[in-house]
C-alpha cells in the first residue's frame, strides 16, 4: 500500500523534543517515527514500525538461519522462578515487581532465563532432544537509574533474546560460536559497524561474555582496543601481572615518622626528603594506595572492602563493580561507592590518610595488631616480593619497604584500577586506546548456573542425569533503531540505510496542476506494483519547500520530485544520502528508481 501522506498518522515538527539530548532522538521524535509516553518509554508511530520490523526481520532470519526457534513469553512472570535463582533480590532496584489482586508476586521481566530454562525443563528429558537453541523478540522491562537518549536507554525496550541448551561444554562452545557468527551478520545487514569485545558476566554470572559495540561518542560504555586487534570493554580489561620477586635478600621494613602526608603528592615528597632513594626519586608507583569502599549488596547489607593498589593509580568504581562479586557473601548487581567518615568511625584501625594493607603478616610493623578483619584485594600489580612504601595504620606514619607477600597478605587479587590509554593490552598486541560505544548485543555462556538453579537435567547416553549447560545472548532492537538513526543523519534529518528505510522512494509532487498529482500517484502505483514500498506526499496544499524538508526529515534514500519538470517530460530523482540528483524521463522513472532500490 503507497503511503499517503495526506492520511499517513503523522506530524512532524520543527522543534527538537526539550528532553532529547542525542540526535537519534530528537530526528525520531521530529520526524514522527516515536513519542514519549514516559520517561524511557515511547509509542511507536506509523513510521517507527516499519523500521522496527525490518530490523526484527533481520534478526529473526538470522536466528532461523543457525536453526533457533522461535516461541514467545509473557512479560508479567510471577516471582517464584526469579526467587529459586535469586534474581528477585539480586537485581534490586532495576527490577519491576507488582502485586497482583490476591497480593502475590509479580515482575515485569528483564530479561528470562528462568522461564526458558524451565520450558525446556518441561518438556525435554533427554540428551536426545539436545542441543536446542529458543528465542523470542519481546519486550523488556528495566527500572533503569538513568533513561536517557530516548530509544537507546528504554525501561520498555523490545530484545531479542535467545538461549541454547547443550548436554556438554564442546556443544556450549558450538551454539557460542554460531551466535557470535549470527550477530556479525546481523549488524553487518543492519549497516551498523560493531566490534565484538571481551566483557565481564556481570550480574548474569557465567565465564565467556562478549559484547557488540558500536563506536560512537553518545555511547556510555568505554572500550579499550590495541592496533593489533585487541578489544574489551574497560571492566574486562586485565592486567599482566609482573614476574615475582625473590625476598630473601631484602631489607626489613621500617616504619617511619611523616607527618602531614595524607596524600600520595605529599607522601612521596616527604620521601624523597627523609629517605632519598640512590639513583632515582620515589614516585607514586613506589607507594601502595589502600582505597576504602563500601560495597552494598542487593540485600542493602553495606560491606567495606579494602583494596590496595600502586599510588599512581586511580581506583575505577565501576571495575571494582564488575569484578568484585566473587569476593562478596551474596551475588548479584552491588553498588561501590568510596567508604564514608561514618564506615571509617566503625573501624578504628583504619587511620585516614595512613591506612596500610588489611592483613598484616608482622604485628610489629602495621598498628592494627595484624588484621583490620576486612577484606582486602590487591592490584594484580602487588605480587609477592613487591616493595612498597604505605600506610602503618598510625597517625603521621608510614612504613618503608613493606614487602609483599613477606610483610603482608591479601585474601584476593583483583581489576580494580583505570585502564589508561597507552597501557599495554594484556596479549601483546600493543598499546590500548579509549573509545565510546552503546552495547548493541551481548553473548554469554552462562555455563550450569541456571539449569542447576531450577533443576534443569537430562538422562545422558548412559542413563545418567546431567545437568543441562547454558547460552544466553541478546540484541537491543529498539536500541538497534535508535544507534542505526545516530549513525545515519545530517543536519536535514534521517538518512536510512535501504535494509531498514520505512520505505524505498519519497514522491514528493510539486505544483497546482491536477496532471501532476495524477502523474506522481501513477508514480507511486507503478513503483509499487514493480515491488518497492512508496511514501507519496499528495498534500495538495503544503508548499513546496515544506514537503522537501519533511521528506529530507524521514529520510527515504530516493527521493522523485514531480513538478515543474513534468512540462518535459522529466521527474527529478535525487540520493536522500549524497545530495545528488538528475532529471530522469517520466516513462523510466519506474525502473531506474526500482533499480536503485535493487528490485
Ligand atoms: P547496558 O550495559 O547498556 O545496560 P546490559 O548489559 O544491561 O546493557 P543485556 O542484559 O546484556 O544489557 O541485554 C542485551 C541487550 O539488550 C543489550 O546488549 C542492549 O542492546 C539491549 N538493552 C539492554 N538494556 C537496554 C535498555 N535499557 N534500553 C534499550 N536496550 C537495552
Ligand atoms: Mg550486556
Amino acid at each position: 500500500m503507497v503511503l499517503r501522506l495526506s492520511t499517513l498518522f503523522l506530524r512532524t515538527l520543527r522543534e527538537d523534543p526539550v528532553d532529547a539530548e542525542v540526535a537519534s532522538h530528537k530526528l525520531l521524535v521530529r520526524a514522527g517515527y516515536i513519542r514519549r509516553a514516559a520517561p524511557g518509554i515511547y509509542s511507536w508511530l506509523p513510521l517507527g514500525l516499519k523500521v522496527l520490523a525490518k530490523v526484527e526481520a533481520i534478526v529473526r532470519e538470522e536466528m532461523n538461519a543457525i536453526g533457533a526457534q522461535e516461541v514467545h513469553f509473557p512479560a508479567l512472570l510471577p516471582r517464584e522462578p526469579y526467587e529459586a535463582t535469586n534474581r528477585w533480590t539480586e537485581y534490586g532496584e532495576g527490577l519491576f515487581r507488582l502485586k497482583d489482586r490476591k497480593e502475590a508476586d509479580y515482575l515485569l521481566a528483564p530479561t528470562h532465563e528462568e522461564m526458558f530454562t524451565l520450558l525446556v525443563k518441561d518438556l525435554y528429558s533427554s540428551y536426545k532432544d539436545l542441543p536446542v537453541c529458543l528465542y523470542q523478540i519481546q519486550t523488556k522491562y528495566r527500572d533503569e537509574a538513568r533513561p536517557r537518549a530516548g530509544l537507546l536507554r528504554g525501561r520498555e525496550f523490545i530484545m531479542k533474546d535467545s538461549y541454547s541448551f547443550d548436554i556438554d561444554d564442546a556443544g556450549l562452545d558450538a551454539s557460542y560460536a554460531a551466535h557470535r557468527e549470527a550477530y556479525l551478520r546481523i549488524f553487518e545487514r543492519l549497516g551498523l559497524e560493531v566490534i565484538p569485545v571481551k566483557a565481564t558476566a556481570g550480574a548474569m554470572g557465567g565465564s565467556k561474555s562478549e559484547e557488540f559495540l558500536h563506536p560512537t561518542e553518545v555511547g556510555e560504555d568505554t572500550f579499550v582496543r590495541s592496533a593489533g586487534g585487541y578489544a574489551a570493554n574497560v571492566e574486562a580489561v586485565t592486567t599482566v601481572a609482573p614476574p615475582e620477586i625473590d625476598f630473601t635478600d631484602a631489607p626489613p621494613a621500617e616504619v617511619k615518622d611523616t607527618p602531614d602526608t595524607p596524600t600520595i603528592e605529599t607522601l612521596v615528597a616527604c620521601a624523597n626528603d627523609i629517605a632519598p632513594r640512590d639513583g632515582e626519586p620515589w614516585t607514586a608507583a613506589d607507594t601502595l594506595k589502600n582505597v576504602v569502599l563500601a560495597a552494598t549488596l542487593p540485600t542493602g547489607e553495606r560491606h567495606i572492602v579494602i583494596i590496595g593498589v600502586p599510588g599512581d593509580r586511580a581506583v575505577d568504581l565501576k571495575r571494582v563493580e564488575a569484578n568484585i562479586g566473587g569476593f562478596l557473601p551474596v551475588g548479584g548487581e552491588v553498588a561501590i561507592e568510596a567508604a564514608s567518615e561514618e564506615d571509617l568511625k566503625k573501624h578504628p584501625g583504619l587511620v585516614k590518610g595512613y591506612i596500610g594493607p588489611g592483613e598484616s603478616l608482622d604485628a610489629a610493623v602495621l598498628g592494627t595488631e595484624g588484621k583490620t578483619g576486612l577484606l582486602y584485594l590487591v592490584d594484580p600489580r602487588v605480587v609477592s616480593g613487591t616493595s612498597w612504601i604505605t600506610g602503618a595504620n598510625l597517625e603521621g606514619k608510614h612504613v618503608f619497604g613493606l614487602v609483599a607477600g613477606r610483610d603482608f597478605a591479601w585474601d584476593g587479587v583483583i581489576e580494580s584500577v583505570e585502564v589508561r590509554a597507552g597501557d599495554e593490552a594484556p596479549d601483546g598486541s600493543g598499546p590500548l586506546e579509549a573509545a565510546r560505544g552503546i552495547e548493541m548485543g551481548h553473548i554469554f555462556q552462562l555455563g550450569r548456573k541456571y539449569a542447576e538453579a531450577l533443576g534443569l537435567q537430562v538422562l545422558d547416553a548412559n542413563g545418567k542425569l546431567t545437568t543441562v549447560t547454558m547460552g544466553s545472548y541478546g540484541v537491543g532492537v529498539t536500541r538497534a533503531v535508535a544507534a542505526l538513526a545516530e549513525s545515519n543523519h545530517d543536519g536535514k534529518g534521517l538518512v536510512w540505510p535501504r535494509n531498514v528505510a520505512p520505505a524505498d522512494v519519497h514522491i514528493v509532487a510539486t505544483g497546482k496542476g491536477t496532471e501532476i498529482f495524477e502523474a506522481a500517484a501513477e508514480l507511486a502505483a507503478g513503483l509499487e506494483a514493480a515491488g518497492l514500498e512508496v511514501i507519496y506526499d499528495d498534500r495538495p496544499k503544503v508548499s513546496p519547500g515544506v514537503k522537501f524538508g519533511d521528506a529530507e526529515l524521514i529520510g527515504v534514500p530516493t527521493i522523485v520530485v514531480v513538478g515543474r519538470g513534468l512540462a518535459d517530460g522529466v521527474v527529478e530523482v535525487k540520493d536522500r544520502a549524497t545530495g545528488e540528483a538528475g532529471n530522469i524521463p517520466l516513462e523510466a522513472a519506474v525502473a531506474h528508481v526500482a533499480a536503485l532500490a535493487g528490485k
